[in-house]
């Protein structure tokens, strides 16, 4: 039983740690702002800002609070083991499934919460643009897509398990790995159920555009605009993919509200991350995270001892699986987030230096001012939240040294 202790504790112990996030975020909102981006919002979209960053921040504390609550009574009253004794006991596949299928469906409970978020709180600030049927048929395709990961996910670990027994470290990381890597190739793929993309139009934009990847000897499969206004006036730019097949994606958004050089200037930062090779190292990163989980599965596996004290009699792999997710990896989770955002950090200022250097650092500042407008973004963030959470430095920290790149 001291496991179901210690579990029900660590579980507490990261939504407590969730709510301290969240407290110091609140209490950001007083930061003074910093000189340099002092004009990026009016007094009146300030005061907007403001009670977007309370709203959000108050309604985030309601949604875990309840997602905590959930999860504490699946684990609490044995639920996982209760619904997984409806399928057949000698299936060792059906009865893992049977546990994610449980962890899905108390996921609807919620539902509610995501309604409010979406069609109250993005919808009161202007942002959303969903209809209630975009909004109910992503949460359709969402579960499904969920339901389908966990399962590879917990095969892949039932198989590497059953087959290699205390060997399975390596391949399951190796197996993990792979996943994740036919997942960035599937990307396009999947996010294609979500959204449309359009090859930019042909036009001035374009060859400028183009001419900035010929310079640098980069090649890209295309260059393509995403109907994000579908779903937001929110707007970003990416690209996906690997080698000669990456493709870069444009909002739609952006480039509405850009002009062609402030454009020029986010693609040659998106540029920066390809020659810089950024996917590369966040995969390696990655494969790191993979072993750690490896590394975490094997001694789930092999502590027999974890699965009864919540009803189960032998090993559940679903149930292995929920255990590395919310209790083992969720305690080393803040500590890996703390080494790959400092990378991530680093490799913006790079991908921004980048901008510079094809002469787009005066329209990188403005671009992403424009942007930091239109998304309502933090201008003044906690330190520590930046250390801790942010994949991106804040906006005064980045034009600082876009304007020390510019003389040098
Ligand atoms: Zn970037």
């Amino acid at each position: 039983m001291i496991f179901k202790g210690i579990v029900l504790g660590i579980v507490t112990a990261v939504f407590l740690y969730k709510l301290f996030l969240t407290v110091i975020h609140m209490r950001s909102a007083e930061n003074p702002i910093p000189e340099n981006v002092a004009d990026v919002y009016d007094r009146e979209t300030y005061l907007k800002w403001r009670s977007y960053h309370a709203d959000k921040s108050r309604f985030s504390i309601v949604t875990s609070a309840a997602e905590f609550a959930v999860e504490f009574a699946l684990l609490a009253f044995n639920a996982y083991a209760a619904f997984a004794g409806l399928f057949p006991k000698q299936d060792l596949f059906l009865q893992m499934f049977a546990v994610f299928l449980l962890s899905a469906l108390s996921s609807l409970i919620l539902l509610p919460f995501s309604w409010h978020e979406t069609m109250g709180i993005e919808e009161k600030y202007g942002f959303n643009k969903a209809t209630p049927k975009t909004f109910w048929s992503d949460q359709l395709k969402e579960f499904i897509i969920s339901i389908i990961l966990m399962t590879a996910l917990g095969g892949i670990l039932m198989a590497v398990h059953q087959a290699l027994g205390d060997w399975m470290i390596l391949a399951f990381a190796a197996a993990m790995t792979l996943l994740l890597l036919g997942m960035t190739f599937l990307y396009p793929v999947i996010s294609r159920i979500f959204n449309k993309f359009k090859p930019l139009e042909e036009g001035a934009l374009k060859d400028q555009l183009t001419a900035l990847l010929e310079k640098n000897g980069y090649t890209v499969r295309g260059i393509k605009v995403m109907d994000a206004s579908r779903r937001t006036t929110k707007t970003n730019a990416y690209f996906t993919g690997f080698g000669k097949m990456k493709t870069i994606v444009l909002y739609d958004t952006l480039v509405e509200s850009m002009t062609p050089d402030e454009i020029c200037a986010v693609f040659a930062h998106e540029m920066g991350h390809g020659l810089h090779r950024d996917t590369l190292k966040n995969q390696g990163l990655s494969f790191l995270q993979m072993i750690i989980l490896g590394v975490l599965a094997w001694l789930t596996l092999r502590t027999a001892e974890l699965f009864p004290p919540f009803g189960f009699s032998g090993i559940n792999y679903g149930f292995a699986v929920i255990l590395i997710m919310i209790a083992e990896f969720a305690l080393i989770a803040p500590l890996f987030g703390l080494l790959v955002n400092y990378f991530s950090r680093k490799a913006e200022y790079r991908a921004d230096a980048q901008a510079v250097r094809e002469g787009y650092g005066k329209e990188l500042i403005s671009g992403l001012k424009k942007l930091a407008r239109q998304n309502l973004s933090d201008l003044a963030p906690s330190p520590l939240l930046v250390k801790l959470e942010y994949s991106h430095p804040p906006l005064s920290q980045r034009i600082e040294a876009i304007e020390k790149a510019m003389k040098e």
